[in-house]
């Protein structure tokens, strides 16, 4: 076990963003990537915190990756917000884009904001989190590389697909939930093969299509989504939503772009905002209070209630980062 330093989130947030313009990011570009990695490193997201630094050479090294992006944000129809993040970052093109999807989803109860040509979206429930603490519900999505089998099937159509959600509460820190569509996430399957473990039937197929518990032959193969044909629905929509629905790339589109360069992938992300004061329920919070709360009422667990209590106790005690990790990033960015 790597031992842990204690960072501030100022300390976290300077040295993501020295590292990305470290390699030649302009400065609101890297800041919007570091802030992204910054939260999730704050609230134990670890899969999307600093871990994500060293990687991000490989997503910039890949040829169609634009250090310079300048990402255009137009507004299609009253509803419709569409952001071209330019080949950089995806999150950076997000952050520029969310006051008009803000704007519009308070004045129209609905809105949809589709970020084109971006690499790598980051986790997913910073943007929605934001937009629930803005009084909107929020969902979000996007495709990834094809790495997933459809459930009864052999060969990988989908991307890990992740899917967030959040909900405004009262007084209280939203109700979100974000993961992958995948029984379980290539970084987890990834860990099995490194510490030479078997990992649970259901997590993926071998090259040949054929059902396997060897991390390395899933990683080689497929991996599966969650709740067998559910799961690959859930799957579908969000390619369809998040590729062609918004003229950006499938997840085997995005596998195909990269071209064996090991970059992020560069594809597409819908975000929806709703406003319920718009849609007829405003004056129902108390209701969907009692629903959340039978929930968290008989001891099981609300997604997100982790990350937020994590958060809380991370402000009061400092940040822990692997120290091994924060050496590798200070080597790298003397190298
Ligand atoms: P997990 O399977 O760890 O599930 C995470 C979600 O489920 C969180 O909302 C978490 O809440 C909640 N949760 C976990 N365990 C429980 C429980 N026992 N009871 C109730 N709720 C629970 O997530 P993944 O590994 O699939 O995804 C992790 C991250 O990776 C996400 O942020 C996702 O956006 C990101 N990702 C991004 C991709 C991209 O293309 N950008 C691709 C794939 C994943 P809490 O946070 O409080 O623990």
């Amino acid at each position: 076990m790597s031992e842990d330093i204690l960072m501030t989130e100022a300390g976290v947030m300077e040295l993501a963003q020295r590292f990305l313009t470290g390699q030649g990011l302009a400065a609101p570009h890297a800041a919007a990537m570091a802030r992204a990695l910054t939260r999730a490193q704050r609230d134990g997201g670890l899969s999307h915190g600093l871990q994500r630094l060293p990687g991000t050479r490989d997503t910039i090294g890949h040829p169609e990756f634009n250090k310079a992006a300048r990402p255009k944000v137009e507004q299609l129809t009253p509803a419709v917000v569409q952001v071209d993040a330019d080949y950089g970052f995806s999150i950076y093109g997000t952050e520029l884009g969310l006051p008009a999807l803000r704007r519009s989803a308070g004045q129209l109860g609905i809105a949809f904001m589709a970020v084109r040509n971006g690499f790598h979206s980051t986790a997913l429930w910073p943007v929605v989190e934001d937009l629930a603490e803005a009084g909107l519900v929020g969902l979000s999505m996007n495709p990834t590389h094809d790495w997933v089998a459809p459930a009864g099937g052999s060969r990988p159509v989908f991307g890990t697909n992740p899917i967030a959600f959040a909900w405004p509460r009262p007084d209280q820190k939203p109700y979100v939930f974000d993961f992958a569509t995948t029984a379980a996430s290539r970084a987890d399957i990834a860990m099995h093969r490194q510490a030479g473990q078997q990992v649970p039937p259901g997590w993926g197929l071998d090259p040949e299509g054929q059902a396997t518990t060897d991390p390395a032959a899933i990683l080689a193969g497929a991996m599966l989504p969650f709740g067998a044909h559910k799961g690959s629905a859930i799957a579908t929509m969000i390619e369809l939503m998040a590729g062609p629905m918004i003229g950006d790339r499938t997840s085997h589109s995005s596998a195909r772009f990269d071209a064996g360069h090991q970059a992020a992938p560069c594809h597409g992300e819908l975000i929806i905002a709703l406003n319920p004061g718009l849609l007829g329920g405003a004056g129902d919070v108390e209701n969907a209070e009692r629903m959340l709360n039978a929930i968290s009422g008989q001891g099981a667990r609300l997604p997100g209630s982790r990350r937020h209590a994590l958060r809380a106790r991370h402000d009061r005690e400092g940040i822990p980062v692997r120290k091994a990790l924060y050496e590798r990033i200070l080597q790298l960015m003397a190298d």
